[in-house]
């Protein structure tokens, strides 16, 4: 099962590397985006802004702004649960106070190096194929290297995405206790415990 996993990543990394920046702009181009700095998609009330971060992600905006990753994100959520009710999830989240953490006033402390799923926003590949997310943006004019910017962006991500899991994958043991607390957060690094009842520890 897990051998298969990783023979579908591979083949889709392949695949990946051979998206056509220019013809992925030129979708971008004739949708249109303009950001209008709303920072609805950072804020509670417009709908879900939870943002999942890559454990690269965080290494960086810690280093960037001297913070601990214990001030920055937490385990996504997930009904998945072992035989000693420990629960199990594959991704990290940046913490919110309802709003992202980091919106200030409107405007993001850590735009410099945010992750790509905000560098990227409102557009994301599923399969390699173009998808938009709901955005007042959209629609709006955009000019021909703005969409390039977005497109070398997204496929970027999409790779990243891919050799996130295939490492991910290569450590992953399964749904097994062992660690000290009741979460546990499979990444590309291996396995991260932390207690669900104190502040959790990366
Ligand atoms: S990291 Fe910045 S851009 Fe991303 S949701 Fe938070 S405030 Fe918004």
């Amino acid at each position: 099962m897990k051998q298969k996993e990783l023979s579908r990543l591979k083949k889709a990394i392949n695949e990946a590397v051979l998206i056509d920046e220019n013809k992925l702009a030129d979708e971008i181009k004739a949708i249109g985006f303009k950001c209008r700095r709303c920072s609805q998609c950072c804020r509670a009330e417009y709908g879900d802004n939870t943002v999942a971060v890559f454990p690269f992600e965080i290494k960086k905006i810690c280093e960037t702004h001297g913070l601990k990753p214990t001030e920055i994100i937490l385990p996504a959520p997930s009904q998945d649960v072992d035989s000693q009710g420990n629960i199990h999830t594959f991704e990290w989240v940046l913490r919110k106070k309802e709003d992202c953490v980091f919106l200030e006033k409107g405007l993001c402390k850590i735009y410099g190096c945010r992750p790509y799923i905000c560098k990227t926003y409102p557009f994301y590949l599923l399969d390699g194929k173009l998808m938009v997310s709901e955005c007042g943006g959209i629609g709006g004019p955009i000019n021909g290297e703005d969409s390039m910017d977005i497109a070398l962006l997204l496929k970027e991500r999409y790779i990243a995405e891919i050799k996130e899991t295939i490492a991910l994958l290569g450590k992953f043991r399964g749904f097994k206790s062992g660690g000290e607390g009741n979460i546990c957060v499979h990444d590309s690094e291996g396995e991260h415990w932390m207690s669900n009842d104190t502040d959790r520890n990366r």
